[in-house]
């Protein structure tokens, strides 16, 4: 399948179709792809826009007025609206950036430096990916600020009551993950952002593992920031975004300071162009770009409410399943959880358990996964992961159940 011409959404098998990585062996076993957390696949739409760029008009864009530099900034600026859309937003409030850490990076340099005082908080939970942990560890550091962490649930899930009773008077911004790279729990952005505007304090959320999986609406949600990457979502990799708020976007200060994001330079001083141009200094992903939106698209046509209950099938019937196995622990609960599933076999180094599984043709992940400090919560060094998406199928539950016994009869359990 290429794109899907049709106005009915095509289904699982014709979906996977569209993979042409799938379409091969893996130590003698036909691939089972269970890392799409770490990135995603990518389609054949996809590999065909990014190459038609390279091809047919790879200019530069916002530059030149010749005919190939105006289709390539014709098709960056269209995909900038496609991507915005996609998020329930205008182009306006979209800057292309390199990823979810670029994102992250420029709201805590651009927006957190110049806004935090000495003694001010930045209020964030244990289970933050590094991407949204370090930089806040660093504007604190540059500014005087505080990091306070709301602990939490039992369950390991973002506690609203921790939060509620966390938020003091100098609480000046909130940073949580929309859904948790570890956990895979989704949590509740719209009640965080209720709770943070009564105290003034601006959110910024870490949609890294949710734009790929859910259907998202930055203004529904009402987040002042909003950051996620392309190459989770079956788009390429060095492209991702920041939604910024028109008013917040308007009070950060650009990162990159250079060509394409000014608007006069004498000697001494320079101004900057309008928002978002001002945050994309120097010559832009235009492929990258261009690549993001033919992802869109794609995911579009397969719909993102049947692509949200077709990853959350697989990852909770793996997770029932991968939970009876002998010695096995699987972290978080089934409430909430999106496409991830966290789990350690007892007395086996996930990275054995990795291994075993690449052996069997099935990609997982094994590690800390960035994010240290929610290991350190859960009392683990770190743990295999499975992570399941659009392509994936139950016979690939089928295949990674089957695996996990071979892992235990190789471990002797
Ligand atoms: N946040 C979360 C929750 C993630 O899963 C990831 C990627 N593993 C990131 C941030 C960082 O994304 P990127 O490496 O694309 O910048």
């Amino acid at each position: 399948m290429s794109l899907p011409s049709t106005t009915t959404a095509p289904s699982w098998t014709e979906v996977a179709g569209a993979f042409p990585a799938l379409r091969q062996t893996v130590n003698g076993h036909p691939l089972v792809y269970l890392d799409s957390a770490a990135t995603s696949l990518k389609p054949t739409v996809v590999i065909d826009a990014v190459s038609e760029y390279y091809r047919d008009y790879p200019s530069n864009v916002h530059r030149s007025v010749h005919t190939l530099a105006g289709r390539a900034t014709e098709a960056y600026e269209a995909a900038r609206a496609r991507v915005a859309g996609f998020i329930g937003t205008r182009a306006e409030n979209l800057v292309f950036t390199h990823g979810t850490t670029e994102s992250v990076n420029l709201v805590a340099n651009g927006w957190a430096r110049r806004h935090l005082q000495p003694g001010d908080e930045i209020l964030l939970t244990p289970a933050e990916h590094h991407s949204n942990l370090v930089p806040w560890q660093q504007a604190a550091r540059a500014t005087g600020a505080r990091l306070v962490y709301a602990e939490l649930s039992p369950e390991g899930h973002l506690s609203m009551a921790a939060l509620r009773a966390a938020f003091t008077p100098r609480t000046r911004l909130v940073t949580v993950a929309h859904v948790s790279n570890v956990l895979g729990t989704e949590n509740p952005i719209r009640q965080v952002v209720e709770l943070a505007h009564r105290h003034d304090a601006v959110v910024v959320v870490d949609g890294a593992q949710s734009v790929p999986h859910l259907p998202v609406s930055v203004t529904e949600l009402g987040v002042d920031f909003f950051a996620f990457s392309g190459h989770k979502m079956c788009g390429p990799t060095g492209i991702g975004a920041l939604y910024g708020r028109p008013d917040r976007l308007r009070e950060t200060d650009p990162l990159l300071f250079g060509g394409e994001m000014i608007a006069e330079v004498d000697r001494e001083r320079a101004t900057w162009a309008d928002v978002p141009y001002r945050f994309e200094g120097g010559t832009p992903n235009v492929a990258g770009a261009i690549g993001l939106a033919a992802a869109v698209q794609f995911l579009e046509s397969v719909g993102m409410q049947r692509i949200a209950v077709h990853s959350r099938e697989l990852a909770v019937e793996a997770a029932e399943r991968l939970a009876p196995l002998p010695g096995a622990a699987v972290y978080g609960s089934l409430a909430n959880r999106q496409a991830v599933v966290a789990f350690n076999l007892a007395g086996v180094h996930p990275h054995d358990v990795a291994q075993v599984l690449d052996s069997l043709g099935i990609a997982v992940r094994a590690g800390h996964h960035c994010a240290q400090p929610l290991m350190a919560t859960l009392a683990i060094q770190s743990s295999a992961r499975a992570s399941f998406y659009l392509y994936n199928t139950r016979e690939d539950v089928d295949r990674l159940v089957d695996g996990l016994r071979e892992v235990g009869r190789y471990f002797g359990r």
